[in-house]
């Protein structure tokens, strides 16, 4: 059947017999199974619907499960003891099992979006009617076509109403109907075309792509918590340089980091290298298994934008500390009115970047004092990541890499009672290459953050 033939609003299905599609139960979570076997026994609809259907149609490993049923949230309660329900106006029913959260939702009908359109209230009410609907109904209010597939646990085939499989074939992200009525509904559905194009390996659909350039700007009436956990999904599910890549070649990075696109256009190839580095050694991290904090990753995307606001600063005659501590709670401000990252990370934000220009005082007590800090770590990473600054950033990451490696003792004869510049320094044998001298430095560790950083 041609999917193009028939309307998407009134859809016919598609239906992929068990034996014509690659799904099978082994790779569905217990708990998902489990919600899907009761419902169905106490005799309703019951599909996984979503990127769980998508990704395990493609040969992934869904990060989680989601089901959706015609049963109504009171009655999702009624047969699930370990079950909550969420949301005011649209009701889910999270089903817990330890860790795993199933998430079941009721079809939906096809009211609006916004507002309280489709809240029609009888006697204080609320007809049910008008929010839940069919499954058809459901599936167009999907967002890409590839998202809108229904796996049916009565007889394990998977629903099509909207041509979802041909785009899976495709591998392309094509919204469900009109792109610049679906924008205008919610605008994070752009910043969703790019990052599941990105984490997908998909191109984008010329028709779902082309409004971007004229409805990009509406991401800054979309709720900052919510770009928040979309920036998370973005940089830290471990596609973050991929995603990156996708958003800048889409035009949309401006929306979310209006610094950090103004930065790079200004053609500033270290600290693109600094920033594409970063996100791939988040995602590198993440492939190990090993933690990661939105902290590091948002003072990656925001340094060429402190750095370059804290010298202006400096130059108008500010000390140095205080140009820093301006230009991170200026940058940080407009930051957030975009994407609200939470006080906790801003927090470590500023300090990875106030201990920037400590890594340039090789002197004694600051050394120590220095490697003993909390955010010590992170800075250093930071600090590794601007080796594309300069020859001396480069030395001075060098420095602090092997000044780790030392037995305190040893470090402290190295460092003798005062300032020696990095690369006189020379912490042992393979310590930083000593470099033929330029000019001698003053002993630094005198003033307070004197140098600025790059
Ligand atoms: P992933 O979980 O891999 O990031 P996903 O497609 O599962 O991708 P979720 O945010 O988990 O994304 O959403 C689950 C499903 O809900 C989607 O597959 C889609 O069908 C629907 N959906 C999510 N966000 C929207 C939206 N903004 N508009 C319409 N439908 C949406
Ligand atoms: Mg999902």
């Amino acid at each position: 059947m041609n999917p193009e033939t028939r309307s998407e609003l009134s859809p016919a299905v598609r239906i992929i017999p068990r034996d014509q599609h690659s799904i099978s139960r082994k790779n569905i979570s217990k708990a998902a199974l489990r919600v899907l076997y009761r419902l169905h026994d106490a005799g309703f609809a019951a599909y996984l619907v979503g990127g769980a259907v998508r990704d395990l149609l493609l040969g992934g490993h869904p990060k989680d499960f989601d089901v959706a049923t015609n049963a109504t949230p009171d009655e999702v309660k009624g047969l699930f003891r370990n079950c909550r329900l969420i949301g005011r106006r649209f009701r889910l029913a999270h089903v817990v099992f330890g860790p795993e959260i199933i998430e079941v939702a009721t079809f939906r009908g096809t009211g609006e979006d916004n507002g309280e359109g489709d809240r029609h209230i009888v006697e204080g009410r609320i007809v049910r009617d008008n929010i839940w609907g069919t499954i058809e109904e459901d599936a167009v209010r999907r967002d890409f076509r590839v998202n809108a597939l229904y796996y049916d646990i009565a007889d394990f085939s998977v629903r099509d109403y909207v041509g979802g499989m041909q785009d899976l074939e495709d591998r392309t992200m094509r919204l469900i109907g009109d792109p610049e009525t679906r924008y205008r509904e919610d605008p994070v559905r752009m910043l969703r075309a790019a990052r599941l194009a990105a984490k997908l390996g998909f191109t984008i659909d010329p028709e779902t792509a082309a409004p971007f350039a004229t409805l990009g700007h509406l991401l800054g009436e979309a709720a900052p918590a919510r770009l928040f956990d979309e920036s998370l999904k973005l940089f830290l599910a471990g596609h973050g340089l991929k995603s990156f890549k996708m958003l800048e070649a889409c035009g949309l990075l401006r929306f979310l980091f209006p610094a950090t696109a103004r930065a790079l256009e200004r053609g500033d190839h270290a600290l693109r290298a600094l920033v594409e580095q970063g996100l791939a050694n988040t995602d590198a991290r993440i492939a190990e298994g090993k933690s990661v904090t939105p902290a590091f990753l948002y003072a990656v995307l925001l340094w060429g934008e402190v750095r370059d606001q804290a010298h202006g600063w400096i130059a108008q005659g500010y000390d140095a500390n205080e140009a820093w501590q301006r230009a991170a709670v200026h940058v940080v401000g407009e930051q957030c009115q975009r994407v609200a990252i939470p006080r906790r990370f801003t927090f470590t934000m500023e300090e990875i970047w106030a201990l920037q220009p400590r890594f340039e005082q090789i002197h004694r007590k600051r050394v120590f004092r220095l490697m003993s800090h909390p955010r010590f770590r992170a800075a250093f990473d930071f600090l590794l990541l601007r080796a594309h600054e300069s020859v001396r950033m480069r030395e001075l990451g060098e420095w602090w890499a092997h000044a780790q490696q030392l037995p305190p003792e040893m470090l402290a004869a190295a460092l003798g009672g005062g300032g020696v510049p990095p690369h006189e320094a020379a912490p042992a044998a393979g310590g930083a290459p000593a470099r033929k001298r330029r000019r001698r430095r003053k002993p630094a560790g005198r003033g307070k953050g004197d140098s600025g950083g790059a």
